[in-house]
């Protein structure tokens, strides 16, 4: 076997008349992350373009790896974006099961396969030993890897060691030389030179398989039609295909998606220390990113749209997706952005279904809130916010028992603090004569006072902002006054007027 070949397919059009069954495929060693996210998201778009079945599989075979807690991030991340699978850990199918820590039997009776057809072979060297060999290969300034010294024992060589008692791992064979090629739908032809690739493990002592043999043996079981992950495993293309070679399987098509990148183009996308960069999609939950706006940011990674607009729905995203339209080269995180598109879909929310998103975003975070409260409070600030995270800055007023305004903001345009003090209490003395106190009534009746007292209504208005919100910046002013409540605006305008006087007294003694 010299050349390996998977059966050619003209770029750009991925024929296939197999049903269309994808993966995603993801490891639970961390949380979820924007890069797997995409992947997953890609997968999604394309088998409801193409009516197939999503698979979620769980690569958990690296046992010491895993991360407590990483599979339930990985499920409710894609469940929150909207990426519901057909088949998988609690949907069940057909295939199952659909984590390969269950499916040990499985690759132990697929690497006896391989080693009764010669393709695998088993290797007694010791860790020390494969450590000695990388490091000697490296002074003499060879690729690293394993020296194949197992590859060619002779039956009383292997009988020894197993008399020794030595657990063997099994390795593939990989051809010696000659080159192994293959058609990506999203980049084309890629080739590697045999001669440069190393005899990889296939299944560990331990009787778990390594992250290759598992995926190419579920791949094939699971009856999977395209392969769409980053493109960090193109490198793994060709041991699996020698693979697929040895078990006489048909390889499925692959289509290896672009890096993402850090915002300023340099780089892969990571979490950097102190840099305070969102990578998980929990981060974007918690600072209060919608799931729809997510998505569609993320669709725009690597795949070029065919419409002429940044912002569509997730049908519109479904009826226009092809692989073929996703672009070979790295695209950036653009996080302003994504600031921008989450307040475009933020302001074009209907306001029932904003509420409802700021309800649970606000109980999460702690605060008590009834729904009846975010249905009012989301028309003073939808056009205001472009994250549900911004809006506690806009509405944490409503939530203190009092709030501290700053004696120096207090005063309005050319007013002094006995001034304000007094417009305070005017104002105090005509909102608690106003039934109902509602916002229209309130606006008349604050700018019939501001025209009695001779001021203008912004010299009015802005102390009892600072009076009632503690802000200099607030939402509209009688909706937020009606929705504060008669009681306790009347409560901070008179807590204001103290603080003025006050202060106003410190300063004659001073
Ligand atoms: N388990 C691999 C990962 O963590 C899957 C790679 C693949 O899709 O083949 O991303």
């Amino acid at each position: 076997m010299t050349k390996v070949s998977a059966e050619p397919r003209r770029r750009g059009h991925p024929e296939s008349n197999r049903r269309v069954r994808v993966r995603f495929a993801p490891s639970p060693t961390g949380w979820l992350h924007v890069g797997n996210a995409r992947t997953a998201l890609f997968n999604w778009l394309y088998v409801r373009h193409t009516d197939g079945d999503f698979i979620l599989r769980i690569e958990d075979t690296d046992q010491k790896r895993l991360v407590p807690g990483a599979l339930g991030d990985i499920k409710s991340g894609l469940r929150w974006l909207g990426l519901g699978w057909d088949e998988g850990p609690d949907a069940g199918g057909d295939y199952g099961p659909y984590a390969q820590s269950e499916r040990l039997g499985i690759y132990q009776e697929h690497i006896e396969k391989l080693l009764d057809s010669g393709y695998a072979y088993k290797c007694y060297c010791s860790s020390e030993r494969l450590e000695r060999v990388r490091q000697e290969k490296q002074a003499r300034g060879e690729s690293p890897g394993y020296d194949r010294q197992c590859r060619n024992l002779s039956a009383e060589e292997r009988a020894a060691f197993e008399a020794e008692g030595i657990t063997p791992v099994f390795r593939l064979k990989m051809p010696l030389e000659g080159q192994i090629s293959f058609e990506d739908v999203i980049r084309g032809e890629i080739s590697f030179d045999f001669d440069d690739l190393e005899d990889i493990v296939l299944l560990k002592s331990d009787g778990y398989p390594t992250y290759h043999f598992a995926n190419v043996v579920d791949d094939h079981l699971m009856e999977i039609s395209h392969i769409m992950r980053g493109d960090e495993w193109i490198s793994s293309v060709p041991p699996h295909l020698v693979m697929y070679e040895a078990f006489g399987w048909k390889p499925p098509i692959f289509a290896h998606l672009p890096m993402i990148l850090d915002p300023s183009g340099e780089g892969k996308l990571s979490k950097r220390k102190g840099s305070g960069q969102m990578t998980e999609i929990r981060e974007f939950r918690t600072a209060g990113y919608l799931p729809e706006a997510l998505f569609n940011f993320f669709a725009r990674l690597g795949w070029a749209y065919s419409g002429d607009q940044d912002v569509f729905s997730r049908e519109q995203a479904i009826e226009r997706f092809d692989i073929t339209d996703v672009r070979p080269s790295p695209s950036a995180f653009a996080y302003d952005k994504l600031n921008w598109m989450n307040g475009v879909y933020i302001r074009d929310l209907p306001a029932d279904v904003l509420a409802g998103h700021l309800t649970a975003f606000l109980r999460d975070k702690g605060f008590d809130v009834d729904p009846d409260f975010t249905r009012r409070v989301v028309p003073l600030i939808q056009q205001r916010i472009q994250t549900l995270g911004e809006a506690i800055d806009w509405i944490d007023f409503f939530f203190a028992d009092e709030v501290q305004p700053d004696p120096a903001e207090l005063p309005g345009k050319k007013m002094d603090e006995t001034q304000t003090a007094e417009a305070l209490a005017a104002a105090y003395d005509v909102l608690a004569e106003l039934e109902p106190f509602e916002q229209d009534a309130i606006n008349s009746a604050l700018r019939a006072k501001a025209e009695d007292l001779g001021l203008k209504a912004g010299q009015f208005f802005q102390p009892i902002r600072i009076a009632v919100t503690g802000k200099r910046v607030a939402p509209p002013l009688f909706g937020t006054l009606e929705l504060v409540g008669k009681e306790t605006v009347l409560e901070r305008l008179e807590a204001a007027q103290k603080l003025l006087l006050q202060t106003t007294m410190l300063e004659q003694e001073e």
